[in-house]
């Protein structure tokens, strides 16, 4: 408790207040700690991280880790994030500088707050093992793209961690055996800094170690970039270039390792291999590469778990830089290799363009949709078929009731059809005795003998037709459709129900006006449609006073079809059901089947024309059946 709380409690304890004196007493408490929490709360310090490169500063290696850095801390951290970025460009400050170098930074960071260092390739190592105690004594540092060599040989101060960087020339050296099969010699091109030198001798020891698979092995060292081209085209494809980097020629000139890669692609007949995936981008067919970008993501996380951890950066080790196997394509291929050889999880760089790599999603759609469309086809035209099937299962079994039906309407005219062919064999018989009596009677008189015979041979004749219709009406055909004059077919079908229509005192009038007219059908069929046409209005007038009996055959050309129709003076038909006339099995008549104007509607719709009733002046109905005109 404190001395005023304790005091004011004295007071309320005086006046005999106890109650009211605790709580104003509690009250001033919780004031008074709220008060001193409200001062330990400061502006949040922003992260500060000083980025210190032993290489050039502009190179895009230290870029690219720069940028992941900075964006990683910002990204990750509450605080605001500041990266400071210091270079000892080793290819620059010879040795006997960095006594200034110290000088200098020592006084720049004198009264700025640190929280972490990040050490870039061995120099920067070398300098921060060196110096970090006077510049940034407390503060921890973190180390990445020292070669493991170079940290084999040199002790890290115990407070310093680590990112592992091994540079894999034997993957690569694995690549090139993989795509250049029968190549036996190898050139290490490397330029004349230390870093150089070091990355050559690396490449160098590794083929060494495989001399029975590269008996011949260059180091082409500082050679400028002239005369490195000129070398570089009198190789072919038995030989492989591996480029360690060359950041210094023989005479002084200076280079980015990574801008030489083009001109000497451009220049070299045998492939170029790199260790670094930029390489690759600019045009060297393959390696166990490094990626900037995976490099920065790599030590921002390592960077991240010391200053999440309090800075504590002892001695720490993070998980290693990872060489990828990655590949040019395009390069590969112009140098005519296998892109087969490869492993498996190799990463392939400048694809030749293919619409299926790039629009993979929209062609996976446009194939699913096609093969979608394609079974839908497949389906319509299996249901087309199988619907043709059914059609013409129905056609078929369409005329075999109509046949049947053309047998029922021949035996309700068999009396008349018996009569007609009974009448003439009469004829010939009466002919026979008449000249069997003039034979025998020794008189022969052969005018009227003649005569005689003539007659025979008419009656005949006239019995032969009748049989001969009848036999065209019943024999079994399949449906033929052909063009046929349409008042002709009517006429020769009326001539079988004609002798009919005498027994029954039945008058016939014809009005055939549709003379030359053609239409495409089935004769046998049409004259089916006339023959039940017929019989039904014969049937109707058979309470018709037999003075007034009448059926007419009517014809009329239109102007896209022809019209024919039956008309009776009969009973009528009721309008309303007129349309029930034409179901099957309809009918009124004590012995009928109702099918006769079904099958007449199911031929005249087969022959794509359409049959109607209709009641005509005094009582008369008339059967009207259009027809479209054949064309030719
Ligand atoms: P059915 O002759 O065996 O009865 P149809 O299908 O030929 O079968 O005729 C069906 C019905 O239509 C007949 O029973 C009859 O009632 C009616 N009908 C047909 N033609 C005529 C007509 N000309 N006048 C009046 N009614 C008719």
């Amino acid at each position: 408790m404190s001395r005023q709380s304790f005091i004011v409690m004295v007071r309320a304890k005086a006046s005999g207040h106890l109650v009211g004196a605790w709580l104003r007493a509690g009250v001033f408490v919780l004031w008074s700690i709220g008060v001193q929490a409200a001062s330990s709360i400061q502006p949040m310090q922003p992260v500060r991280v000083v980025l210190l490169t032993g290489f050039d500063p502009m190179q895009p290696s230290v870029l690219a880790l720069s940028n992941e850095l900075r964006s990683r801390l910002e990204t990750s951290l509450a605080q605001s994030v500041e990266v400071e970025v210091d270079a000892i460009d080793g290819s620059r400050s010879p040795d006997n500088l960095m006594p200034d170098l110290l000088a200098l930074m020592k006084k720049k960071y004198a009264s700025e707050h640190v929280d972490l260092v990040v050490g870039l390739g061995s120099l920067a190592a070398k300098f921060t093992s060196a110096y970090h105690a006077q510049i940034w004594p407390a503060t921890p540092v973190l180390l990445s793209v020292v070669p493991d060599e170079w940290l084999a040989r040199h002790a890290l101060p115990a407070d310093f961690a680590h990112v592992p960087y091994q540079v894999e020339s034997a993957k690569t050296l694995d690549i090139a055996e993989a795509l250049q099969p029968d190549a036996r010699q190898l050139v290490v091109v490397s330029g004349t800094t230390d870093a150089d030198n070091a990355q050559a001798d690396r490449i160098m020891t590794t083929a060494a170690a495989r001399r029975s698979r590269w008996p011949r092995v260059e180091a082409w060292h500082g050679l400028p970039l002239q005369e490195l081209q000129a070398k570089l085209a009198t190789l072919d494809l038995h030989t492989a270039v591996i480029y360690a980097g060359e950041h210094r020629d023989r005479d002084g000139r200076r280079y980015v390792p990574y801008r030489l890669v083009a001109p000497m692609v451009a220049a070299s007949r045998a492939p170029v291999y790199g260790l670094f995936s930029i390489d690759i981008r600019q045009g060297a067919v393959a390696g166990a590469a490094y990626d900037f970008d995976e490099n920065g993501r790599l030590t921002a996380d390592a960077a991240l778990a010391i200053l999440r951890d309090g800075g504590q950066a002892n001695g720490r080790q993070f998980p290693a830089l990872p060489a990828r196997c990655t590949a040019n394509v395009a390069q590969i291929e112009r140098h005519g290799l296998a892109v087969a050889a490869l492993p498996a999880d190799c990463l392939l760089l400048n694809l030749p363009r293919s619409l299926f790599r790039e629009y993979r999603v929209a062609m996976l759609v446009m194939l699913l949709v096609l093969i979608a469309q394609g079974a839908t086809i497949l389906a319509l035209l299996a249901q087309r078929r199988t619907r043709r099937r059914a059609q013409a299962e129905a056609v078929a079994r369409r005329s075999e009731l109509a046949r049947a039906a053309r047998f029922a309407t021949v035996g309700e005219l068999s009396a008349s059809i018996a009569h007609e062919v009974g009448q003439p064999l009469g004829a010939i018989l009466s002919n026979a005795d008449a000249a069997e009596l003039l034979v025998k009677a020794s008189r022969v008189d052969h005018a009227e003998l003649e005569e005689i015979l003539a007659d025979v041979k008419r009656d005949a004749l006239r019995a032969n037709e009748v049989v001969q219709r009848l036999r065209a009406l019943l024999q079994k055909q399949g449906v033929t459709f052909c063009v046929l004059p349409l008042d002709e077919t009517l006429r020769c079908a009326l001539t079988l129900v004609e002798p009919e229509a005498r027994r029954r005192n039945i008058m016939v009038d014809t009005r055939l006006a549709a003379d030359h007219v053609e239409v495409l059908g089935d004769r046998v069929q049409l004259q089916q449609v006339v023959l039940n046409l017929a019989i039904n209005a014969m049937d109707a007038m058979h309470d018709t006073e037999p003075g007034r009996r009448l059926l007419t055959l009517e014809s009329v050309l239109l102007e896209h079809g022809v019209e024919f129709s039956v008309t009776d003076r009969g009973a009528g038909v009721d309008a309303a059901l007129a349309q029930r006339l034409f179901e099957p099995f309809y009918t009124t008549k004590e012995h009928g089947m109702g099918l006769g104007l079904s099958i007449v509607r199911s031929i005249v719709e087969a022959h794509r024309g359409r049959v109607s009733v209709a009641s005509r002046d005094g009582g008369a109905t008339s059967f009207v059946v259009w027809l479209p005109r054949a064309t030719r």
